[in-house]
C-alpha cells in the first residue's frame, strides 16, 4: 500500500495536464531517425518462416505454420522464463461471439464497432467472429484447456477463460505451447532481440537480423511474422502519440513492450494506423502495486465508483476501458469501487478469490458509513451520492442518476458492503498499430502489401480504438495469428 501510494503521488504529480497537450504534441520525437546497420553477421541460420515475439499471437503463428511442417525459428528478446510477453500476464479470456451463428457473429461485430466508435477494425472483427469458436476449440485438441463460455451482459459476446481460471490459465497456456511447438520441431531462440530486416532487391522482406548473446546473427526465411505486441512500455512513442503526459502514467505490462516491431516494419515501408491520442491507449482503474492481476474488470459494470469527493462520475455500465479513462480526470486520479452482498453473490466472487490470493485487500463493512471511514471517502457525501443513485434505480437502469447509468443497475442496500480502493489508471494495451490486410500482410500506408512481411497481435491491425470489449485482445491475437501464421507459411 505505501508503495501505491508512492507511485500515485509521483504520477499525480506528473500528470496534471493529461490530454491537453495533444495538439502540440512534439514533432521531432515523430522525426525517423536514421539508424546505424548492424554489420552482416557470420552466422546465419535458414528457415521457411521467423516469427518475432513469444507473445500468444507469435504462438499461434508459430503453431499454425507447424502443424503445416514449416520449419520455424521464434525470436524472444526476453529470456526464457519470461516466455509469453504481455500475454502471460492476461486475465485470459477470449471474447466469443453469444453463438457460432451468423446472426450470432453479426451481433459480436456490431458490439465492437460500437463501443470503437465505428473507427476499429471492422474487418477484423468479423474474421474474429467467423474464427474464434473453431480457433478455442483448436487451442484445446493441441492440449490446451479453455473452460466454458460464460455470457457477458449489456454486451452481446461471451468470453471463455483459460483454464484454471482468470489470472491463472496464462502461465499454463504458455508452458503447455512451448511444449506442443517444441514437439513439432519448433526452434526457440530467447534473449535475441530482433533489430532488422532484411530485404531482398525485390523489395521483399526475407529474415531478420537479431542480437542474442552470442552478437549478431541472421534468421533467413521465406517470410517474417511480426507479433512484438505494443509500445506501452516506450515512453517516447507515449509521449510522442498518445499525449506529451502519457510516459508518466503507470505501464500494467512488461517492459519489452517497446513498439520494436513497429518501427522495424515502418522501416521496411510498412504504415502505422490509429496510433494518436489517449484513444490508442487500453486504460484500466487497477490496484497500484499488483497492476495485471488486481483489476477489478468483472465487477466495474455492477457496482458503483466513487471518487474523493464522494461522488459517481462515470456510467459504470460501459465497462472497464470507459471507467479506467474516466478516473484520470478525477481528483488525484483514483477511485473507489463499491458494491453490496447481492453483487458479490452475483458477480464479484471471482474476482475477489483472485484478490485474496494476491493478498490484496477487499475492504469490507457492516455499514457504508463504516466502509467510508476505512478507504478515507467523507462519508456524508458519499453516503448522500448512494442514496441519491438508490433512488434513482428503476428496473435495473437509473437514468436519471448523475451521471445516469443506462443498465446493470442495482441498489447498493444489503450488507456487507465491499470496495476495492484506491484504484488508480495504468495502461494496459496500446491499440495502434502496423497495417494488415485480412491476410495479415504487412501494407504500406498507400495499400501496397509488402512481400514476406507479416504482423499479427497487439501491434498489428489498428484493431480497438478508444475502447473495447473485454476478451476481445485474447481473441484478436488468437484469430490473427493463427491467419498470419498460414499465410505467411503458405
Ligand atoms: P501479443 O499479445 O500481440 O502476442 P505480447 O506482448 O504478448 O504480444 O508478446 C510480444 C512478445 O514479443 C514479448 O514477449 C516481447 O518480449 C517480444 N518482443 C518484442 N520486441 C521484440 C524484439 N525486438 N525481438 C524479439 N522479441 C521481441
Amino acid at each position: 500500500m505505501s508503495n501505491s501510494t508512492k507511485s500515485g503521488l509521483t504520477r499525480r504529480g506528473l500528470l496534471g495536464g493529461l490530454g491537453a497537450g495533444a495538439g502540440v504534441m512534439s514533432l521531432a520525437a515523430l522525426t525517423p531517425v536514421q539508424a546505424a546497420l548492424l554489420p552482416e553477421p557470420e552466422t546465419s541460420e535458414s528457415y521457411d518462416l521467423v516469427v518475432i515475439g513469444s507473445g500468444l499471437a507469435g504462438c499461434a503463428a508459430a503453431l499454425e505454420a507447424a502443424l503445416g511442417g514449416a520449419k520455424i525459428v521464434v525470436l524472444e528478446k526476453a529470456s526464457q522464463a519470461r516466455m509469453g510477453g504481455n500475454s502471460f500476464l492476461a486475465g485470459g479470456s477470449f471474447s466469443l461471439p453469444i453463438s457460432d451463428t451468423a446472426e450470432a457473429h453479426a451481433h459480436y461485430v456490431e458490439d465492437y464497432d460500437k463501443y470503437t466508435l465505428g473507427r476499429g477494425n471492422t474487418e477484423i472483427f468479423a474474421l474474429m467472429a467467423e474464427h474464434i469458436h473453431r480457433d478455442v476449440a483448436w487451442l484445446q485438441e493441441n492440449g490446451i484447456e479453455v473452460l466454458p463460455a460464460v455470457d457477458r451482459p449489456p454486451n452481446r459476446v461471451s468470453t471463455a477463460t483459460v483454464a484454471p481460471g482468470s489470472f491463472a490459465g496464462m502461465p499454463v497456456l504458455f508452458r503447455r505451447m512451448r511444449a506442443r511447438l517444441e514437439e513439432l520441431g519448433v526452434k526457440f531462440a530467447f534473449d535475441t532481440k530482433a533489430r532488422q530486416l532484411i530485404m531482398d532487391e525485390a523489395g521483399a522482406v526475407v529474415g531478420v537480423r537479431a542480437v542474442g548473446r552470442q552478437g549478431v546473427a541472421d534468421y533467413r526465411g521465406r517470410s517474417v511474422v511480426i507479433a512484438t505486441g505494443g509500445y506501452a512500455g516506450n515512453t517516447q512513442l507515449l509521449e510522442a502519440y498518445s499525449d506529451p503526459n502519457a510516459g508518466a502514467l503507470m505501464v500494467r505490462g512488461i517492459k519489452h513492450a517497446t513498439g520494436d516491431g513497429l518501427l522495424m516494419a515502418q522501416g521496411a515501408g510498412a504504415g502505422l494506423k490509429g496510433m494518436g491520442g489517449l484513444m490508442a491507449l487500453h486504460i484500466a482503474a487497477v490496484d497500484g502495486v499488483e497492476t495485471a492481476a488486481g483489476q477489478p474488470a468483472a465487477v466495474v459494470p455492477y457496482a458503483v465508483s466513487i471518487n474523493r469527493e464522494g461522488r459517481r462520475f462515470v456510467d459504470e455500465s460501459l465497462g472497464y476501458v470507459s471507467h479506467g479513462k474516466a478516473v484520470l480526470n478525477q481528483p488525484g486520479q483514483m477511485t473507489t469501487l463499491v458494491f453490496d452482498q447481492s453483487i458479490r453473490d452475483s458477480v464479484a466472487e471471482g474476482v475477489i478469490s483472485t484478490f485474496n490470493r494476491l493478498g490484496l485487500t477487499v475492504h469490507q463493512a457492516d455499514t457504508l458509513e463504516e466502509l467510508a471511514g476505512i478507504v478515507g471517502l467523507p462519508a456524508e457525501q458519499f453516503a448522500q451520492t448512494v442514496e441519491a443513485f438508490n433512488a434513482a434505480v428503476d428496473n435495473g437502469a437509473a437514468p436519471g442518476a448523475n451521471p445516469p447509468k443506462r443498465t446493470l443497475a442495482s441498489r447498493i442496500e444489503t450488507a456487507p458492503f465491499y470496495a476495492f480502493s484506491p484504484l488508480v489508471p495504468g495502461i494496459t494495451l496500446t491499440f495502434g498499430g502496423i497495417m494488415i490486410n485480412e491476410s495479415a500482410q504487412a501494407l504500406e500506408a498507400d495499400g501496397r502489401v509488402i512481400p514476406g512481411l507479416f504482423a499479427a497481435g497487439e501491434g498489428a491491425g489498428a484493431v480497438f480504438f478508444q475502447d473495447y470489449i473485454g476478451g476481445g485482445s485474447m481473441t484478436n491475437c488468437l484469430v490473427m495469428g493463427r491467419i498470419a501464421g498460414r499465410e505467411a507459411a503458405a
